[in-house]
């Protein structure tokens, strides 16, 4: 079969579970537990059926603008699409083109080495330190251009804003990509600096802090030069990413800057009395600036915990990935579920046992 070899053989990155049945604690996303914004509802009625027939606008111009004023930037200096997926492969596409290997951690988000390899990019993966954290000295070579998340992810770590700094004015002529999908939940944001370099892309996203993750919305943010690139390569794939219906919603939503606040700070309540609780159970956890927490235990196999916690239907995240088989990922549910979770784990055994 000749046809096969031209063929794009890519081996596809894999999404959490979203379970079928209700009954389960799903703490494997990092979705948000709390619904979001009621403006998001009000706002369909605006949106006219008949107005579905039209193409909608490409540059979801509405969108767009709402971001950008409640960020306090222009809107050329912000961009939308269809999640922080959508955005961050659009933003590989345009500022990764270069023959040298882009950089970024070994252990991070795990779509980075997928699109690298679908879109042919070289890459190089730079280790964490022994505590899980990004050295900004270690970006410090050659490079096609630089990404990592802050917070990281699977690790939760943030990075200070003077350490991002760094690695954006070490690498002048690198794109350094600042992926903020945890942001809102205890780091600083990198986005004054797309006023004093011309080399840094900020993305975040509605799927965590703004409990859009099924509606799916991201967005970046960079000097003008940049989002034109960005605009150019995204026009020249999928015009019309964004639906009228996402395009009302969004803008709805990201107006509403009391219930994101407050639904941020219900998740770090939460995260706060769990890590102590679970550190109390004997876990090590890394501090986490996100809406989930990375916990690994001395005396129990992670993936053995992984497993007998989901047939006890709650669904947490373990990567079978060198570093971290020894860690699960659990994303910050509502206080009741992890209440649950927290008093399941004292029924397996090794667990909790050097409590006094
Ligand atoms: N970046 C990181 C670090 C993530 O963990 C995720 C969530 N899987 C994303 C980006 C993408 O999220 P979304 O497409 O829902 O905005």
């Amino acid at each position: 079969m000749s046809w096969e070899e031209n063929v794009r053989k890519v081996v596809p990155y894999t999404p959490g579970e979203q379970p079928k049945t209700t009954n389960v604690i799903k703490l494997n996303t990092n979705e948000n537990p709390y619904p979001p914004s009621d403006a998001v509802w009000a706002c369909l009625s605006s949106v006219h059926p008949q107005d579905l027939r039209l193409y909608p606008d490409p540059a979801a111009t509405d969108l767009v603008h709402a971001i950008a004023e409640v960020y306090g930037v222009k809107d050329s200096e912000t961009f939308a699409g269809v999640g922080s997926d959508d955005v961050l492969a659009m933003c590989f596409m345009t500022f990764f083109h270069g023959k040298k290997p882009i950089l970024f951690p070994d252990i991070t988000y795990s779509f980075y080495d997928v699109w690298a390899d679908l879109m042919e990019i070289p890459y190089e993966t730079v280790p964490l330190d022994e505590d899980f954290r990004i050295c900004p000295g270690d970006y410090m070579k050659e490079n096609g251009g630089i990404v990592f998340p802050n917070p990281n992810a699977p690790t939760g770590e943030k990075l200070g804003l003077d350490a991002i700094e760094k690695i954006i004015a070490g690498n002048p002529d690198s794109v350094v990509i600042v992926d903020e999908a945890y942001v809102d939940f205890g780091a600083q944001s990198a986005l004054p600096l797309i006023h004093k370099y011309d080399n840094v892309i900020v993305t975040q996203t509605f799927s965590k802090s703004r409990s859009l993750a099924g509606v799916r919305i991201g967005y970046a943010f960079g000097p003008e030069k940049l989002i034109k690139y960005l605009n150019d390569v995204k026009y020249s794939f999928n015009s019309y990413t964004m639906n009228r219906l996402t395009i009302a919603m969004g803008a709805a939503c990201v107006r509403d800057v009391e219930t994101f606040r407050a639904n941020c700070r219900k998740v770090m309540d939460t995260r706060a009395w769990v890590t102590e609780e679970l550190r109390d159970l004997g876990f090590i956890i890394h501090e986490s600036s996100s809406n989930f927490l990375f916990a690994t235990h001395p005396r129990v196999d992670a993936g053995e915990l992984f497993a007998w916690l989901k047939e006890k239907h709650i669904y947490v995240r373990y990567f079978n990935k060198p570093r971290i088989n020894q860690y699960l990922r659990i994303t910050i549910g509502t206080d009741e579920d992890m209440r649950t979770f927290c008093d399941t784990l004292k029924e397996y055994p090794g667990i909790g046992e050097d409590k006094v």
